[in-house]
């Protein structure tokens, strides 16, 4: 049995991905010897006395059920501290709250259109303006830095376009300028990628996706080594309200039981629908880091221990009707915006999840008409190959 508070994670951190995916975090409920963390569903604590609490004072601030979420996500990481969030998104809000009005951000220029967003239509108002450069070139990075700039933004695989972006390298610049170094590890979860080994400072997710696993929830966490930047992050949640519910945190700490079993299985299925895709007539490009034929092949397999589950192509005729009958035809894949849950899905990313960055910016990264993405569940391979075979016949 494992019994893993952040404090004693020294001793955890020898165990297997799978041991700490399962365990770490939780203990019997000291209360009634449940195996499994309660949703503890309530607002508020009885004290004994003003001040004198178990730890726990108002659920907007802590709750138990979170706070072995948190445990968890921390130990997934390897990092000291995990702070969970009502939505992935609020997990970038709060850390882009806790700079300053004047400061400057390095983003990735090819990520989560809500990320975008985000820093665009919400911080770049409020004085908190970011530049958008392709990381998978170093030198642009290094270029685009000021001497305002306190905040490097990478999301690796990159969403939709699956660039990869050079982790320590990028860390190692950055904190040369004394930037903090924040990675959205969302694609990839801890089980492929571990950003703050690599030099991250903190890692973001949306455990909406591959960590809770199911499509059954919206969360998300930042985890981080740094005291300080966990303090700073806290105090946002306390001050904004960016909690999860317990039931959340509860059906998080379900799915990252069995992440590493999940992964292995979206890394399979993935890798060889992309084999399949590249050997296709009607198929362009390809996008999937397993590619020999991917740029970001190398730095994949230097800093990713598996591919992924993410997938997007381009037909060989750039033609959004085309790419549209697709999303038609298929039976077996769900269209849907999302990604990371046990069944696939299929989307259309310049009019579903990146239709909110414009269109000239979309042509200017090469996010094109007909780019499609995939997100492969865990579903039978035989039938998702035989899915997209059927729809590609139809083009
Ligand atoms: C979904 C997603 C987010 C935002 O997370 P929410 O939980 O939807 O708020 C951030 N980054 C990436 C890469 C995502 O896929």
């Amino acid at each position: 049995m494992s019994d893993s508070s952040p404090n004693d994670r020294a001793a955890d951190a020898a165990r297997g991905f799978g041991t700490r995916a399962v365990h770490a975090g939780q203990q019997p409920d000291p209360a009634t010897g449940a195996v499994m963390t309660p949703i503890y569903q309530t607002s508020t604590y009885a004290q004994e006395a003003p001040g004198d609490h178990k730890g726990h004072e108002y659920s907007r601030v802590s709750n138990p059920t979170r706070t072995a979420l948190e445990g968890n996500l921390a130990d997934l990481e390897g990092a000291e501290h995990g702070i969970a969030f009502s939505s992935g998104v609020a997990g970038i809000d709060a850390t882009v709250k806790s700079l300053r009005p004047g400061d400057h951000i390095v983003a990735t220029d090819d990520l989560y259109g809500g990320t975008y967003r985000l820093l665009r239509e919400v911080f770049d108002p409020l004085n908190i303006e970011t530049s958008f450069v392709d990381m998978s070139d170093p030198d642009a990075v290094t270029a685009a830095f000021t001497d305002a700039t306190t905040l490097l933004w990478v999301e690796t695989p990159t969403n939709p376009l699956m660039r990869l972006v050079d982790i320590e390298a990028l860390s190692e610049r950055a904190h040369d300028h004394d930037m903090t170094v924040a990675v959205d590890n969302t694609f990839a979860t801890p089980y492929l990628q571990q950003p703050l080994s690599l030099g991250a400072d903190l890692v973001l997710h949306s455990a909406t996706k591959y960590l809770g696993g199911h499509s059954d929830l919206i969360l998300g966490a930042v985890c981080t080594d740094s005291d300080e930047w966990a303090e700073k992050l806290r105090f946002q949640v306390k001050s904004t309200g960016a909690s999860p519910g317990p039931m959340d945190c509860f059906l998080t700490l379900r799915g990252t039981k069995t992440l590493h079993l999940r992964m292995e299985q979206h890394c399979s299925n993935a890798r060889r629908l992309a084999q399949m895709l590249n050997a296709h007539e009607t198929v362009g490009h390809v996008r999937y880091p397993g590619l020999p034929s991917h740029p970001g092949h190398a730095l994949a397999q230097k800093q990713m221990s598996g591919y992924g589950g993410m997938i997007s192509f381009e037909l060989a005729d750039d033609d959004m009707d085309k790419a549209l009958t697709i999303l038609d035809e298929v039976d077996v894949f769900t269209l849907a915006e999302s990604l990371g849950g046990v069944e696939s899905l299929i989307e259309h990313p310049a009019s579903m999840t990146h239709a909110s960055i414009p269109a000239e910016e979309r042509q200017k990264i090469g996010l094109t008409d007909s780019l499609i993405r995939l997100s492969v569940g865990v579903e039978s391979f035989d039938d998702l190959r035989d899915d997209l075979d059927h729809a590609l016949a139809q083009v």
